[in-house]
């Protein structure tokens, strides 16, 4: 599933082609043919996300709110290269300008809504790092009164917006929490801790649209970053994501692996036993 730097992306690069446009709307698939209707000619004024959720604004308070599930995707491409990209699965919404063409596919979530829709979808959101002003507050509140372990309520996105199963179990482990602590019993320094590495951290997500954790490829990123060339990392790879029992690259123990709010939690058993 997209993590919440692949919406933010999306968002950035949608408002790149389509804000101040009339970009025509329409439903090849049919199953947004009404929704696309009201959207057609509007004029496009701002791409935004807040955690998985995407909110495109047009004039006249509409508001196309997508949630793009497991398997959606959104693909932007300029009208040239539009008819020679392969065509996988039905297309539920298309954005056209003389420029652009996008294509929205297999949502979990597409609707025109109000702002006041808008706002009752964000107010069960929590803090989404990657937003302007995020209120880490809010989300301490959540889980300073909570049972539920640290690592299940990473996953909730009332708690948090935009973490996903790669960053829960990364920032995790380069902090050092024990996951399975639970939220009462975590100190509001360790909250900060995660909180302050994920706003450091997602960035770079976003850069490169890929989720880098390592601590030699965060300094690599942040110097191409830097210096302006953002080149694409060309392999993948995490801590504890999908190690499971290979060594830990700290301590040497094997990676382990539990399910654990919905989704495998992957850790070191020795770099992150309680403390
Ligand atoms: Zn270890």
């Amino acid at each position: 599933m997209p993590e919440g730097h692949t919406l933010h992306a999306l968002a950035r690069d949608l408002d790149a082609a389509y804000r101040g446009t009339q970009p025509t709307a329409t439903s090849p698939q049919g199953r947004f043919a009404a929704g696309a209707a009201l959207l057609s000619g509007r004029t496009f004024l701002q791409a935004t996300s807040w955690g998985k959720h995407l909110f495109v604004e047009f004039d006249g308070d509409a508001w196309l709110h997508v949630h793009l599930g497991l398997i959606g995707k959104f693909s932007i491409d300029e009208r040239e290269y539009a008819a020679q990209v392969p065509v996988v699965g039905q297309v539920r919404l298309r954005l056209e300008t003389d420029e652009h063409v996008a294509d929205l596919r297999g949502p979990n979530l597409c609707a025109v809504i109000t702002p006041e829709q808008v706002e009752a979808v964000t107010n069960r959101l929590g803090p989404d790092p990657l937003r302007p002003e995020p209120d880490p507050d809010l989300a301490w509140r959540r889980i300073s009164r909570s049972g539920k372990s640290i690592a299940e309520l990473l996953m909730d996105q009332s708690v948090l917006a935009g973490v996903g199963n790669v960053y829960r179990c990364e920032v995790l482990f380069r902090k050092r929490v024990d996951p399975f602590r639970p939220g009462r019993e975590l100190r509001r320094s360790t909250w900060d801790a995660i909180w302050l590495d994920l706003v450091d951290l997602l960035p770079l997500g976003v850069a490169t649209g890929r989720i880098v954790t390592l601590e030699e490829q965060v300094e690599q990123v942040r110097a191409k970053l830097a210096s302006g060339a953002a080149d694409r990392l060309t392999e993948r790879h995490s801590y504890v994501y999908k190690r499971e029992g290979e060594p830990c690259l700290v301590c040497g123990s094997r990676i382990r692996t539990r399910v654990v709010g919905g989704r495998n939690l992957f850790w070191c058993g020795r770099c992150q036993r309680r403390r």
